[in-house]
């Protein structure tokens, strides 16, 4: 048996310290946060149009508390990349992640921000994660509009899972994988 096999689980994990009154303030903001995403939406090829179609009426993305879209980064905390990213507009794609303010949330939307699709050569990055973190990839090429809002139901579960704290100012896990990718790019 492997040694990790038979390792204690920690239990002094700074999660699993919260005081109770900590932990309904958290489960309140996630609550909160999850229902009111306003999105920045990258879109830049075909798959826009599946993303006009899931914020129009027939689909309805105001159902599930995302539908306002913001076009400065300050403003949004979902950044939706929506089609194919080439390797020109990279850099413009960590700049607009990076003036987002925490808390925030990547959605790869489609095959080719999620791992460059069939676009397989030298001018297009080969999916969205090897310059930002993503939390949701949705895939389809392009995705119907019932896979975006399943898409969004999983962000939105995982945001209420997160933990949430008040003027909360440390190191983030984003901040924390975001230095990781800058060390390894
Ligand atoms: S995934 Fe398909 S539909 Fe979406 S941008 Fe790429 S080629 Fe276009």
């Amino acid at each position: 048996m492997a040694e990790s096999d038979i390792a204690p689980v920690l239990t002094t994990r700074r999660d699993e310290a919260m005081g109770f009154i900590e932990r309904m303030v958290s489960k309140g903001l996630g609550w909160a946060r999850k229902y009111s995403l306003f999105t920045y939406p990258y879109a830049t090829a075909c798959c826009g149009m599946e993303f006009m179609s899931v914020s129009s009426a027939r689909h309805d993305i105001a159902r599930f508390g995302a539908e306002f879209p913001r076009f400065s980064p300050r403003q949004a905390d979902m950044l939706m990349v929506i089609g194919t990213i080439n390797l020109k507009q990279a850099p413009i794609l960590k700049r607009v992640y990076e003036q987002m303010c925490e808390p925030k949330w990547v959605v790869a939307f489609g095959v080719c921000a999620s791992s460059g699709g069939f676009y397989d050569n030298y001018a297009v990055l080969q999916g969205i994660d090897r310059i930002i973190p993503v939390d949701v990839y949705i895939p389809g090429c392009p995705p119907r509009p019932e896979q975006v809002l399943d898409g969004l139901k999983l962000l939105q579960d995982k945001i209420a899972n997160q933990t949430h704290r008040v003027g909360h100012r440390g190191t983030t896990p984003h901040d924390l994988m975001a230095q990781n990718y800058s060390l390894t790019k």
